[in-house]
């Protein structure tokens, strides 16, 4: 058995940070860098949510551009990463008894590419995306990771891309580097020490945090893939907080590094 793969959150923030090049962007393109060059990556991004757990086993992902209203550069832009159907069947196998439909044509959402395009310029390394089943509580999704684990022996990083605190309503599109709400800050500290001091069933049940909480996840969609993370997490494993700052007042950047 090799090294085992670290597991990562990626605050993914602005879909302009695909082309971009920021703190956020270098803090990616640097954890690229030191880690062990992965056999696959198996990404579980905010924006595949549905109602049902799917893989994706296309041999050439299409990428995808699932936003609105930013620049033609932005939709031009192309991450022609490799697919892996090998790794979605093994995806399929350790995640029973659940079922795991097998998607041929999927290709790779921008909260996928948007960060790996950074963490994986050359575009050579296969990845796969894991759905993020909407009908499934918090302790599913905890639960997926934990069964993902093995995984982290076989050469696979596992990627969760979301935000932790992610309220685009209170967001300010025209002033990015508007001072943090308070709320935003305190939600964020807290789950940074809930992280730190391994309070896994505590996050699991963010729901329970207060206003906080609930102003800073108004939708579990960007919050659910840290679940993952922290499920990939063995004992005693070191944690680090390799990017953060909060965006728009209300967009919180920061990135979990689990090993
Ligand atoms: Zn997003």
């Amino acid at each position: 058995m090799g090294e085992v793969m670290p597991a990562v959150f990626l605050g993914h923030g602005n879909p302009m940070n695909a082309i971009q090049s920021n703190a956020y962007t270098e803090s990616w393109r640097s954890f690229g860098q030191c880690i062990p060059r992965p056999k696959a990556i198996l990404a579980i991004s905010a924006h595949w949510y549905l109602p049902e757990t799917a893989v994706s086993g296309s041999l050439s992902p299409e990428t995808i551009h699932d936003f609105y209203g930013f620049p033609r550069e932005l939709f031009d832009f192309n991450w022609p990463a490799p697919g892996s159907p090998e790794l979605a069947v093994r995806v399929q196998k350790l995640l029973l008894p659940y079922d795991v439909r097998f998607d041929a044509h999927r290709g790779l959402d921008h909260g996928t590419w948007g960060v790996l395009c950074h963490v994986f310029p050359d575009a050579d390394i296969p990845v796969v995306q894991l759905s993020i089943d909407d009908r499934k509580p918090p302790e599913f999704h905890y639960e997926i990771g934990r069964l993902l684990q093995p995984l982290r022996d076989e050469g696979v990083l596992i990627v969760g891309s979301g935000n932790i605190v992610h309220n685009l309503r209170a967001y300010a599109w025209d002033d990015e580097k508007m001072q943090p709400f308070d709320w935003a800050l305190r939600f964020e500290s807290a789950t940074r020490k809930l992280i730190l001091e391994e309070k896994d069933r505590d996050l699991v049940a963010y729901r329970t945090l207060g206003e906080d909480a609930r102003l800073s996840v108004p939708s579990p969609d960007h919050f659910l893939p840290l679940l993952y993370v922290l499920g990939l997490r063995r004992n005693n494993e070191s944690v680090s907080f390799p990017a953060e700052g909060i965006e728009g007042g209300a967009l919180s950047m920061l990135s979990v590094r689990i090993g």
